[in-house]
């Protein structure tokens, strides 16, 4: 075999050779029912995506590697039958959009067949722009969260094995971007961010906190009772701070090492010991510490805060986005609306924890708090989006498993969204709150070719976003039909 051949293994576990990439497509295209041409790129893309289709290896020693993919390469014409874009309240007809080198460069009525662009028939299917999720934990797991201590053993490898696993889930099931407010190994999200980014690992877009700042002993401080704290190692505990001036200096540490929003734990906290989610943990003077620092920097701050309290102050402190607001008042509400911020509700995972956490044997305390806060959040969403105040979709996956992020679409129609609301809350609005309108949320010129595509119609039946048939990202398709795995 010469120097420039790749070794392919192909769903059939047959090895073959093959002169360039290019030939990847044909020998991938002619053994499955595609039926959309697509580029090379896209298909290495896919290649990667399913398990044990192709592992290439461009050296001659018979070596097996993974073929590594161009991010937001893709040149692609999307033929839809329907679209949602993101922005208008009503969807449009059959519509082209032509993505150029990953970003979408036209939308055309009807079908058309730009020049030198693979298609992509959807005729049959509505599309709508990839989804973002606001608030997840992409290294963190569900099963851990019986013993949590197992973060204190575990490597930053092991950790972002499973971070890898995880972000794939999220992006096969329609999550094109995705903010990690916090992990417990410090920067664990971070790495995962640059894998993705440099195309060795599939997944969303990707916004990192890196850590989370937070009190001692507060929400996002792992101190299990019955270990000493000396036993704790460092990594885990990177933001935990005291007083403004400490918490200025880890604000900085985070901006400095890379992070791309900042993450307070401003009351306590359901899954972690000893928090009272209802009270306030940080002070008002030391979450507008991070603010200040975080706003200099052109980055944003998420709160998390329960309590009615700790709602209002990290909104007076400059807060963009509250996470989870289970006990939010009137007046927090009133706040909100006339400060602009968004909230950010977990309305979904209550369900799942009370459930599957009492089956997996979760702390009764953290079982206990859940009960408390699960339905007064839900009727919390219910009049802060009467009354007008901005809502994005972030659901706490790692909570719950990671894949199964759009079952809460179904609790925000429920609780008193129309479809098209709940689905701009997971689009255009949830880019505002990023800070990426130029480049997410919307199936709109200028954007990243990032959109998904259901076989049904979501504006009758919100929860058919939970069977996204078709991922596309930066131009590349990552899942078509069931040719992905599914999540786990
Ligand atoms: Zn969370």
């Amino acid at each position: 075999m010469k120097d420039s051949h790749y070794m392919v293994v192909n769903n059939a576990r047959r090895a073959v050779a093959l002169p360039e990439p290019r030939d990847l497509l044909r020998q991938f295209t002619a053994s499955r029912p595609f039926r959309g041409r697509l580029l090379t790129a896209a298909a290495v893309a896919i290649c990667t995506t399913l398990p044990g289709v192709v592992r290439a290896d461009p050296s001659p020693d018979g070596r097996v590697v993974e073929v590594p993919f161009v991010p937001d390469s893709g040149s692609l014409a999307i033929y839809c039958g329907k679209l949602i874009d993101g922005l208008t309240t009503t969807a449009h007809g059959p519509t082209t959009v032509v993505v150029r080198n990953g970003r979408i460069e036209s939308l055309v009525a009807g079908r058309s067949a730009p020049q030198a662009v693979s298609s992509l028939d959807l005729g049959e299917a509505t599309c709508l722009p990839g989804l973002i999720d606001m608030h997840t934990h992409l290294t963190d797991r569900p099963g851990d969260t019986a013993d949590l201590s197992v973060y204190y053993r575990r490597t930053m490898e092991e950790q972002l094995a499973i971070a890898r696993e995880n972000a794939r889930a999220t992006l096969l099931a329609g999550f094109t971007a995705a903010r990690d407010v916090g992990t417990y190994v410090g920067w664990a999200d971070r790495a995962l961010r640059d894998e993705i980014n440099a195309g060795r690992v599939v997944g969303p877009r990707m916004q990192a906190a890196g850590f989370y700042l937070t009190v001692p002993g507060g929400g996002g401080d792992l101190v299990i009772p019955g270990h000493p704290e000396s036993g704790i190692p460092p990594q885990v505990r990177m933001g935990v701070a005291r007083g403004p001036e400490e918490f200025r200096r880890k604000a900085e540490l985070a901006v400095a090492g890379g992070a791309d929003l900042l993450k307070v734990i401003a009351s306590g906290a359901v899954l972690a010991y000893g928090g009272v989610p209802g009270a306030p943990e940080m002070t008002p003077d030391e979450i507008a510490a991070v603010v200040e620092v975080a706003h200099r920097h052109g980055l944003k701050v998420a709160a998390h805060a329960h309590g009615a309290r700790s709602i209002r102050e990290a909104i007076l402190a400059g807060a963009d986005t509250i996470e989870h607001a289970s006990l939010i008042d009137d007046e927090a509400i009133e706040l909100a609306r006339q400060h602009d911020v968004a909230l950010s509700m977990d309305v979904y995972n209550g369900d799942y924890i009370d459930k599957e956490g009492r089956e997996q044997g979760w702390p009764e305390e953290f079982l206990r708090k859940n009960l408390e806060t699960t339905e007064a959040q839900r009727q919390g969403f219910e009049k802060a989006h009467a009354a007008g105040v901005p809502i994005v979709y972030g659901t706490d996956a790692a909570v719950y498993p990671h894949g199964l992020n759009a079952r809460q679409f179904t609790r925000m129609v429920q609780r008193g969204m129309t479809p098209m609301q709940a689905i701009q809350s997971a689009t255009s609005v949830a880019a505002k709150y990023m800070g990426w309108a130029d480049r997410i949320g919307a199936v709109a010129p200028g954007r990243f070719g990032d959109l998904v595509a259901v076989q049904c119609d979501p504006l009758e039946d919100i929860s058919c976003l939970e069977r996204v048939d078709v991922v596309v990202k930066g131009g590349l398709v990552f899942r078509q039909g069931t040719q992905a795995a599914s999540p786990h």
